[in-house]
């Protein structure tokens, strides 16, 4: 271990994950009639009321909340905001009770777990380290509990509306590596229109179902020919799949209408633009080459890849911070799924990825490792002072 002094209580921190974890907090857009975010909005923002955080509670819409708390700097330096969400994906499937939190092994185990009531307890426990501490920063820490990253990210998105800071770090469960980089997504609809007509009809009737065929092999084709021969150092390669097929109305019948829907995965430095002209072109080939095709295309749902520099300074400071904390170093890495951390970055801040480690997220057993979560919370609390910056260094 490293020698770095820190002021975080490890029972303080697994006790207060044990009761993030107790309250359900289910995303009700992914789950219908799940609570939300209301109670454990309220929880955080009286955990941070309690440590002295200027707090307060934000309505995004009816029962998805954000709890905000500010720990106030002296002045001269600059603004670090800590990010977590609060809602969790659905728990019916799970094998052990989801929100009674089971410790076995050093880990602790129920949904949201490590998706990311872990990595939200270590934000905290790093704000109540950094007041226990006594230490003045100069720059403001925000501490932030948001909603629906789960499904829509109405949370962050509003967040980022009302505070600016300097840097961000996400608590997302990373095994206290530092995400510098993570792919996007575009979800795609692809419509092909043919004629209706008798099944004996074959001169009138155009199948629409046919038609889409070929847009699937043109798929196929720009996954295997195209897109697997790019490649992003830290993400991998961008990629493309259909997910869903809807069309025709009765056996005998031809189809005049289909519709695909497609998932598109972006890697750094692909835009928005970029997967609408490569749609175009494929829809446009095949219509040049079969007077027949009739299809288009529709971006349904956006949201774009991510990258900042390992040389940035929030990275660097977590890489210090880690290495005191833990006495090993740790790896910057990009990441397949998609993070709020973008939406930060997109608005000019730079936004890093951080927390413990564990496994199991959107899974039917889920844990997060109790030592990581106290682990982080350390590192967080050194950053946050090394970020701010502080009259008396610690
Ligand atoms: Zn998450």
């Amino acid at each position: 271990m490293g020698k770095a002094k820190t002021h975080v209580v490890r029972h303080e921190t697994v006790e207060l994950l044990k009761s993030l974890v107790r309250i359900n907090s289910v995303n009700p857009s992914l789950v219908e009639g799940a609570p939300g975010e209301a109670e454990i909005a309220e929880f955080v923002a009286d955990y941070m009321r309690s440590i002295g955080l200027e707090t307060r509670v934000e309505e995004i819409e009816k029962g998805r909340l954000n709890a905000v708390g500010v720990l106030k700097g002296a002045g001269g330096g600059p603004a670090l905001m800590l990010n977590g969400h609060l809602d969790t994906v659905g728990i019916e499937y799970m094998e052990i009770d989801p929100l009674d939190p089971v410790v076995k092994d050093g880990r602790l185990y129920g949904r949201g777990s490590n998706d990311m009531k872990g990595g939200l307890a270590a934000i905290l426990a790093a704000a109540k380290a950094l007041v226990d501490s006594g230490v003045e920063l100069k720059g403001d820490l925000v501490v932030a509990g948001v909603c629906d990253e789960e499904y829509a990210s109405i949370g962050t998105e509003r967040l980022m509306d009302e505070v600016t800071v300097d840097a961000a770090v996400v608590g997302e469960p990373t095994g206290l590596r530092v995400v510098v980089a993570h792919k996007g997504f575009a979800w795609i609809d692809v419509e092909t229109r043919g004629v209706a007509a008798h099944g004996s009809k074959p001169d009138v009737g155009v199948d629409a179902i046919a038609k889409m065929g070929k847009v699937l092999v043109g798929i196929e084709r720009l996954q295997d020919d195209v897109l697997r021969s790019k490649r992003h150092g830290l993400v991998g390669s961008p990629s493309i799949h259909a997910s869903t097929i809807q069309g025709g109305r009765e056996l005998s019948t031809y189809p005049d209408h289909c519709k695909l829907q497609v998932e598109r995965r972006m890697i750094p430095g692909e835009e928005p633009e970029d997967v609408d002209a490569e749609m175009k072109s494929l829809i446009a080939s095949i219509s040049a080459e079969d007077p027949k095709f009739e299809g288009s295309h529709r971006i349904t749902f956006i949201r774009g890849p991510m990258e900042v520099s390992p040389k940035e300074e929030i990275s660097q400071i977590l890489y210090r911070s880690t290495v005191d904390v833990t006495g090993s170093a740790p790896q910057f890495v990009g990441e397949g799924g998609w993070l709020d951390t973008e939406i930060i970055w997109r608005r000019g801040t730079p936004a890093v990825a951080f927390g413990p480690r564990g496994a199991g997220s959107h899974s039917a057993v889920e844990f997060v490792e109790l030592d990581s979560v106290v682990e982080a919370a350390k590192i967080l609390e050194l950053a946050a002072v090394r970020f701010c910056g502080t009259e008396s260094p610690s």
